[in-house]
C-alpha cells in the first residue's frame, strides 16, 4: 500500500510543503513567506492547505530552522524565525488528527537525502546546508545524532575563527559567520571598497550586496568575486575538515543555495578539505551536491513522517 504523508519545511524566508509519497516524490504543493513572528501559525496554514486538496494523509512531518528538541517537537532556540507557539508538535496535534514528527530543518534535509537522494543507504553521512546560514545533519551508523536535547551537530556553530565576527548564537567566527552566503555578502561588501571596479557593483546596482551578486560576478571572471568565494571556500573546506575528524563519513552533502556560487568555493572548500586530511591516509570519501535540492527538506520530513507510521 502506498502511504501518503505530508512534508513541511520552515526556512527563515518561506514555509512550504508538500504531499510526499512512500517512493519520496512530491505531489501537491503548498507554500507561503515565512511569518518571522509567528512561524507555528504558518505550518498549521500551509498544513492545513495541504491537508484540503487531498485526502488519504497518514501523518505529518516537521523540518523546522532552529534548536529542536526530539522528540516533543519543541523549539529551544531558534535566531531566524520566532514560533509564536514553540510547542510545534503539539500545536500540530491539536489542530489536525494524525500523527506528528518535528525535527530540525537540515536533520529533515539528510534524512531526505539518505531516504531517496545522493546518499541513499549509506550510514554514516553529514549534510550541510550553505544559506543565509549553515545548517547541519549528521547521521551515525544510520541514526541522525541529536543530542540530549535536539541541539547536537550544529556544525554551523563549531568555531573556526575566534577573532572572526560574532555570531548570533553568541560565539566568535562560527563557520555560519565565515562560510555562509551572509559571510559572501560581507566579504564583498569589503572587497568592494578595495576594488570599486569589481562588476560585482554592477550586479547589485546599489542594493545591498548578496552572495548571488557575487556568484554572477565571479562567473564573468570578476577577479575580486573570484578571490571572495574562494576565502568563503577555504573556511568551508576547514569547518568540513573538523566533520570529517569528528563523524568520519561515507560521504559529506552539500546543499542550499549558496552552492550554486560554483566552482570557485566549492573547489577550494574541496581543496582545503584534502589538504587538512590527505596525512590521515583515510578511505576515499564523498563531497556530493544535493540531489534533491530545494526540496531536500520537503521530501525529508516526509522521510520522518514515513518512518512513525513503521515504527506505530
Ligand atoms: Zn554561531
Amino acid at each position: 500500500v502506498t502511504k501518503r504523508v505530508i512534508g513541511i519545511d520552515v526556512g527563515g524566508t518561506t514555509t512550504k510543503g508538500g504531499i510526499v509519497s512512500s517512493t519520496g516524490e512530491i505531489h501537491d504543493r503548498a507554500e507561503i513567506p515565512t511569518d518571522q513572528s509567528a512561524g507555528t501559525k504558518g505550518i498549521i496554514h500551509v498544513v492545513e492547505e495541504l491537508l484540503a486538496k487531498a485526502d488519504s494523509i497518514s501523518a505529518v512531518g516537521v523540518g523546522a530552522a532552529g534548536f529542536i528538541d526530539f522528540p516533543s517537537g519543541s523549539v529551544s532556540f531558534s535566531p531566524n524565525v520566532t514560533y509564536d507557539d514553540p510547542h510545534i508538535r503539539r500545536a500540530l496535534e491539536a489542530r489536525v488528527d494524525l500523527p506528528v514528527v518535528v525535527d530540525n530543518d537540515a536533520n529533515a534535509a539528510a534524512w531526505g537525502e539518505r531516504a531517496f537522494g545522493v546518499v541513499k543507504g549509506l550510514q554514516d553521512v553529514a549534510l550541510l546546508t550553505l544559506g543565509t546560514g549553515v545548517g547541519s545533519g549528521l547521521i551515525a551508523g544510520g541514526r541522525l545524532i541529536r543530542g540530549s536535547s535536539g541541539a547536537g551537530g550544529e556544525i554551523g556553530h563549531t568555531v573556526v575563527d575566534h577573532h572572526g565576527p560574532p555570531c548570533r548564537c553568541g560565539l566568535r567566527g562560527c563557520l555560519e559567520q565565515m562560510a555562509s552566503g551572509t559571510a559572501i555578502a560581507r566579504l564583498a561588501s569589503e572587497a568592494v571598497e578595495r576594488d570599486p571596479d569589481s562588476s560585482i557593483l554592477a550586479f547589485s546596482q546599489g542594493e545591498e550586496i548578496t552572495a548571488q551578486h557575487v556568484a554572477k560576478a565571479a562567473r564573468e571572471m570578476d577577479e575580486t568575486a573570484r578571490r571572495v568565494l574562494r576565502s568563503a571556500g577555504v573556511w568551508l573546506g576547514i569547518g568540513l575538515s573538523n566533520v570529517v575528524n569528528f563523524l568520519d563519513p561515507e560521504a559529506i552533502v552539500l546543499g542550499g543555495q549558496v552552492v550554486q556560487a560554483g566552482e570557485p568555493y566549492l573547489g577550494a572548500a574541496r581543496d582545503t578539505l584534502v589538504a587538512m586530511t590527505q596525512a590521515q591516509k583515510r578511505r576515499a570519501m564523498r563531497l556530493d551536491v544535493s540531489a534533491l535540492g530545494a526540496d531536500a527538506g520537503i521530501i525529508g520530513a516526509g522521510a520522518l513522517a514515513l518512518d512513525l507510521l513503521e515504527e506505530s
